[in-house]
């Protein structure tokens, strides 16, 4: 003991309080940062606005020397310094936007000891420089952020992050935290073992949104629809559109504004200087709507959206999840609205088909849009099912839309026979495969001129189906295919069938399925 005391290292609440200008810790972050300013490594699973910056920051500024952050979100990084920098906090970045003298007075404060956090890009991670900087230097902790993109089961697989299992390697008493706002058991599991992070300690936050209403709605004319939403529920509001292709996301951007409703697009196409201006007229103006690709919203804080819309069905769960998160961070009532139809689901069937990469990368792909199916159709409360996807428990919630208007659901296993069977019998009588638009003309007996042309007209199975609309139809292919009883093929997704398309044509199996809404559009009654 000596006569002079050490200065007390500062607390963890004292840096929360004086550096962050904030009361008190939220959800698990105390917990985190005692176990990561302990030393101890940590699996940080928490939604989207959770607050996982701050599991980092604290423990950065309480630890001696510099918190290193790796960081896909190139884009980001900058504004994220500037935010520290205007409270204090000594922060830089490295990544490829910077030329030589800028990283060397970067790397030049990091040797001198001048920084707290240093942001860094996982490809600088591969360089060796980098590795013999970090070496010269005083490292606090390893903060893997998005850590899901480790995860080659995931959405978002980025390569470089399969080099970050040398961190351990090479600082072996360096604390790490890997931070996640997306990820199953499944993916935790992979990510705890692919950055060999096994031995961590892991902090689930809960993915319940309740400020948010889910609702998924039949596409019939999606552009009027939204119009319709944006107009009659959120005049006004801010919020952010998403489409699959950059043509529409143009399109859907002018069709608002000449509607009178303020939009700007945001997809890779434009330039960086375009994208730069509408995201940052989005994060300062009022009531300005941002219609992209998912390029968009990856760390964008912006905590008054009201309204995220999508106009084509996302990929997976995951990433439903995520874009639906970035409305309502500040806790008001928000709305997640989907459009969805069979043309959804025969266009990214075939996207999986013609996709690079191997079968395996195929069935992967498969299984995640299965599940996102799964949300789409289901009769239950679709927060729940969310919750349900990433392994948490939860009750009906009453707010949305299967809620509110609770749908039917309804034997279609002689619908299903029939459809079936006529892919079947095109097939084997005239060796032939058609979409869903001409095999339900068949069903409905139209007489048209490509059944003519065909002779489709003196199939068995012409006119079968004249108990059901059109609608009901296409609702039937959509759910058959949502449930792997029929599946497309080819550039023009035609129908084909399953290996368990047998069991119902053999009628060893009944098919349940969910009643379409009279009309498409049809929206719910709204909560109180
Ligand atoms: P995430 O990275 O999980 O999406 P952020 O770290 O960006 O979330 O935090 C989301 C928002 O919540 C930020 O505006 C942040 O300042 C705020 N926040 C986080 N923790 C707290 C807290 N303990 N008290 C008050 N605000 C907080
Ligand atoms: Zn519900």
């Amino acid at each position: 003991s000596s006569a002079v005391a050490e200065p007390a290292a500062p607390g963890a609440l004292e840096v929360l309080h004086r550096v962050f200008g904030y009361d008190s810790f939220r959800g698990p972050q105390q917990d985190i940062v005692e176990h990561v300013v302990g030393g101890g490594d940590a699996l940080v699973l928490m939604p989207t606005g959770g607050g996982k910056s701050l599991c980092y920051q604290v423990p950065s500024l309480v630890r001696d020397g510099v918190g290193i952050v790796v960081s896909p979100l190139i884009a980001l990084m900058q504004d994220q310094v500037d935010a520290l920098t205007e409270l204090g906090v000594r922060a830089g970045f490295l990544n490829s936007t910077q030329d030589a003298g800028q990283r060397r007075a970067v790397e030049a404060a990091f040797l001198n000891g001048e920084l707290d956090l240093l942001y860094l890009a996982p490809e600088r991670l591969r360089v060796e420089s980098t590795l013999s900087l970090l070496d010269k230097g005083d490292i606090s902790l390893f903060a893997i952020d998005e850590a899901h993109c480790v995860a080659q089961w995931g959405h978002d697989f980025r390569p470089d992050y399969l080099a970050l299992s040398m961190l351990h390697e090479r600082w072996p008493d360096v604390p790490r935290i890997a931070l996640t706002a997306t990820a199953t058991e499944a993916t935790r599991g992979e990510i705890a073992t692919r950055l060999d992070l096994t031995r961590a300690r892991h902090f689930v936050a809960s993915f319940d949104r309740p400020n948010i209403q889910y609702r998924i709605v039949g596409k019939s004319d999606p552009k009027r629809q939204l119009l319709n939403l944006l107009r009659t529920e959120h005049p006004g509001d801010a919020g952010i559109v998403y489409c699959l292709s950059r043509s529409s996301v143009e399109k859907t951007a002018d069709f608002l504004s000449q509607n009178g409703i303020p939009a700007v697009p945001y997809h890779a196409g434009l330039d960086a200087e375009t994208r730069a201006a509408h995201q940052s007229r989005f994060l300062r103006e009022d009531g300005l709507v941002v219609v992209a690709t998912i390029a968009f919203g990856m760390g964008i804080d912006k905590p008054d959206v009201r309204f995220v819309a999508h106009l084509d069905l996302p990929k997976s769960v995951e990433g439903y999840y995520q874009e639906t998160g970035r409305a309502g961070r500040d806790g008001l009532p928000s709305t997640a609205w989907l459009a969805y139809g069979l043309q959804d689901v025969v266009q990214q069937r075939k996207m999986i088909n013609n996709s690079e990469g191997d079968d395996a990368h195929r069935r992967r792909l498969g299984a995640h849009l299965d599940s996102m199916l799964a949300l789409c159709e289901t009769v239950e409360c679709r927060r729940v099912q969310l919750l349900a996807y990433f392994g948490q428990d939860g009750e009906p919630c009453g707010n949305c839309d299967t809620c509110l208007n609770p749908p039917e659901s309804w034997d279609g296993t002689i619908a299903a026979q029939k459809l079936l069977s006529t892919v079947y019998r095109l097939l084997h009588e005239r060796r032939q495969k058609f979409g869903a638009g001409h095999v339900v003309d068949i069903l409905l007996g139209k007489r048209n001129d490509k059944v003519q042309q065909f002779r489709h007209d003196e199939l068995t199975v012409f006119g079968v189906g004249a108990d059901l609309k059109e609608a009901e139809w296409r609702g039937v292919v959509r759910q058959l295919l949502a449930q792997g009883l029929l599946a497309v093929e080819g550039d023009y997704g035609t129908l084909v069938l399953t290996e368990a398309s047998g069991a119902v044509l053999s009628r060893e199996r009944e098919v349940r399925l969910r009643r379409e809404p009279e009309k498409a559009a049809k929206e719910p009654k709204q909560a109180k």
